[in-house]
């Protein structure tokens, strides 16, 4: 597809045109990676929607908890969300997909990390024809004083079967110190190192977590807008905020799409890249979060297909 297309496709409206670019998804969680309807399917039965909009992600785990995890907690309901996830990324036009594997998912196998890679192995297989699925270890900030967790992820990076490593959950969890020997294992492994900051605001808390770990990309990281410097800072390391615009009005970060400060971010210089977080509760495609913020005048076509192009060459893949 010519990059025009794209552009077009924008211009008149044309999802399926839209679906059809080659795009990335670069901030994916796998437990929640598929849309909720084919959950649903599995199951045989409806479940309740989640909130149009969330008091953070503490609303938003209460969500998780109470409704889906009772019914995809296990082996059968990891393995199916997960193929899912990335049958729908398929479906979307996404042909660059570094999907997030919890380290508690070791829980559901008996064998542990022996099981898991293989699962994960298998996936990256069975899809290479369709999509290069780079898997990413997930590491929760809740796990990082919990000695048998921390040894495990230490394990997981010796598997060879994760291409980068990321760090989530609430930001008051654990300080980025409390994960650096982890990181600093990554990095000699020769992975990419991300982490969730900034999905809230704090700016400064942005640099000094991307400082500590030494990030080459950055997990929504959208509070850095409030800093000029930062931004000059972000934009001159050229540090990447992997930007999710659905999730962060959901949650209530902010307040209204037309004003998402991706628009600053990019005005200032610092790489971003659109995606889509968690399918099931947020609903939104890659395709779809393009076609929304063209929509809501946040950019034109053409920056649009800039985003799109430049995430493309972030993972290699023009
Ligand atoms: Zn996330």
């Amino acid at each position: 597809m010519k990059h025009t297309d794209f552009i077009q496709a924008l211009s008149t409206d044309d999802l399926d045109a839209i679906r059809a670019a080659p795009k990335t998804d670069i901030h994916c969680h796998a437990f929640l990676s598929t849309r909720l309807k084919n959950l649903e399917h599995w199951l045989g039965f409806s479940l309740t929607r989640p909130p149009r909009k969330m008091r953070g992600l503490e609303e938003m785990m209460e969500y998780v908890i109470t409704v889906l995890a009772p019914h995809q907690k296990s082996r059968e309901g990891f393995e199916f969300v997960s193929t899912s996830g990335i049958n729908d990324a398929i479906q979307d036009g996404v042909v660059g997909l570094e999907m997030s594997f919890d380290i508690m998912m070791t829980r559901f196998y008996a064998d542990g990390l022996v099981g898991v890679k293989a699962f994960i192995e298998v996936l990256v297989e069975r899809y290479r024809p369709k999509i290069n699925l780079r898997p990413e270890l997930g590491f929760a900030r809740e796990c990082a004083d919990d000695q048998e967790w921390m040894e495990l992820a230490h394990e997981a990076i010796e598997l060879g079967v994760f291409k980068s490593i990321d760090l989530y959950s609430h930001q008051e969890a654990c300080p980025p110190e409390a994960v650096k020997s982890l990181y600093a294992k990554a990095r000699a492994a020769g992975m990419k190192l991300k982490a969730h900051v900034g999905e809230f605001g704090g700016a400064e808390e942005v640099r000094r977590t991307v400082e500590v770990l030494d990030l080459d990309e950055v997990q929504h990281g959208i509070g850095a807008a409030e800093s000029v410097e930062i931004m000059q800072w972000l934009s001159k390391n050229r540090i990447q905020l992997n930007v999710c615009p659905t999730s962060n009005v959901m949650l209530g970060g902010v307040e209204d799409l037309a004003w998402h400060p991706i628009r600053i971010l990019f005005d200032n210089g610092v790489p971003v890249t659109i995606n889509t977080d968690d399918l099931m509760i947020f609903g939104q495609s890659v395709s779809e979060e393009y076609r929304n913020l063209y929509q809501a005048s946040v950019f034109s076509a053409q920056e649009l297909e800039d985003i799109r192009r430049s995430s493309l060459t972030s993972i290699g893949m023009e």
